[in-house]
């Protein structure tokens, strides 16, 4: 008998409907003799409503009352499937996240867990009940509601996986798993049957919207295995499987090709050439919680140096506040902005030991004639950032220079 934590995103449990499919799936483990914890998401589209509704009151509403607000989508699915478990003759009971015992920091909206006591799960499942836990929420020191951020509730199925020693998260999703990269863009995209916990988190952080990115931490650090499933596949086996990496893995170069379309750039120009202009650069950036994503400094001539970095677009207007503040501060000459770039990026394990990676990247990049603007490398990820107009392009010659598509490699673990 295995303990598996099943959690279902926004649009598997999307309608009244597919809350009851989902209530049979549940049903359909326990059969198979498995003991099921299931997490869910609000239904899909209700968080954005929620915000919609808070936007329309405050320009910048109070987040702990957001928090509060924010949380109310997933009560209702909680409540919702325990009802068709009940109606099924299977005995469920719903619980939040402070009935969980789910204890973050006090950081609302964007709370990390800090501890699960899980005592209300254990005893639901030793009393043959199936527990239903709200995703997405917990509670401070001083039992006020947390959310964890959007896509949270992969956090908190992971977590609770770790905390209950499961053997298995399985997240259902709208996509059947983890793909080598976008289908939209890339038709012959094809699915991985396993990928590393690594891989994922570079994936993930990159841009491939499939589970959020301290979920993979989580699953990393406990050594949670983490099956990405969809949850309208009738079947079972498919899904990707997120786990611990093996040499099999590491003959494989490239695993995938991701995009971020979401950035922007900022060059500050003539900065002079002495200690500790970078961190007045960034110091107070990061103080404004801007997450900077790559920075490159030129080579300094005559005393000054160049100075670029990139950014969430959204967070462009506040960056150039602080920037424009800094720049005179410093004596630095000037400022400019490009927007319009994307980050495409190749990941995978295997470059640790193969070469000559990143050579391949830049060669395919250039028959097409796409300029790279700028280039940053991890043990298994190159990026490079491109002008916003050729990320498609650039995705589906780098997918097919990597050999990802479908034709060759159709073989399925
Ligand atoms: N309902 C929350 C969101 O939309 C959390 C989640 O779905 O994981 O972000
Ligand atoms: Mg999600």
């Amino acid at each position: 008998m295995a303990l598996i934590v099943q959690k279902y995103g926004g649009t598997s449990v999307g309608s009244v409907e597919r809350i009851k499919n989902v209530a049979r799936r549940v049903m359909r483990a326990r059969e198979r003799g498995d003991q099921v914890v299931v997490v869910v998401s609000a239904m899909s589209g209700e968080t954005d409503k929620l915000v919609r509704m808070a936007s329309e009151i405050a320009g910048r509403p109070d987040e702990r009352e957001l928090d509060m607000l924010l949380s109310s989508g997933e009560r209702v699915t909680i409540a919702l499937l325990a009802m068709a478990l009940i109606e099924e003759g299977c005995p469920a009971e719903s619980l939040t996240g402070r009935q969980v015992g789910i204890v973050t920091d006090s950081a609302h909206t964007k709370a990390r867990i800090e501890r699960i006591e899980a005592d209300r799960v254990r005893q639901a499942l030793a009393e043959g009940k199936v527990p239903i836990v709200a995703g997405f929420q917990g509670i401070d020191e001083k039992s006020d509601v947390t959310t964890l951020g959007r896509g949270g509730s992969d956090t908190t199925a992971v977590a609770l996986a770790a905390a209950l020693g499961a053997d298995l998260c399985d997240i259902y999703t709208d996509v059947d798993g983890v793909y080598t990269t976008d289908p939209n863009v890339a038709p012959n995209a094809r699915r991985l049957a396993r990928i590393s916990y690594d891989e994922m988190l570079e994936m993930a952080s990159l841009g491939a919207k499939v589970l959020q990115t301290r979920s993979v931490e989580f699953a990393k650090k406990y050594d949670v295995p983490v099956r990405v499933l969809s949850s309208f596949d009738e079947g079972e086996g498919g899904g990707t499987l997120v786990t611990r990496e093996d040499e099999a893995m590491e003959r494989v170069v490239v695993s995938g090709v991701t995009y971020n379309k979401s950035e922007a750039k900022i060059t500050i120009v003539g900065v002079p050439d002495r200690p500790g202009v970078a961190a007045r650069i960034f110091g107070p950036i990061a103080g404004a919680s801007i997450n900077v994503d790559m920075i490159i400094q030129n080579i300094g001539s005559h005393g000054l140096t160049d100075l670029s970095f990139t950014i969430p677009r959204a967070d462009l207007a506040r960056t150039l506040e602080i920037a424009r503040g800094i720049i005179a501060d410093i004596g630095a000459k000037d400022l400019n902005v490009q927007e319009s770039i994307a980050k495409v990026s190749i990941v995978g394990v295997g470059m640790r030991s193969h070469s000559g990676v990143a050579a391949k990247m830049f060669e395919t990049l250039a028959r097409e004639g796409i300029n790279i603007i700028m280039i940053s490398t991890s043990e298994i990820k190159v990026s490079c950032v491109i002008d916003l107009k050729y990320a498609e392009l650039a995705v589906r010659v780098l997918h097919d220079a990597f050999n990802l598509g479908a034709e060759p490699a159709a073989a399925e673990a």
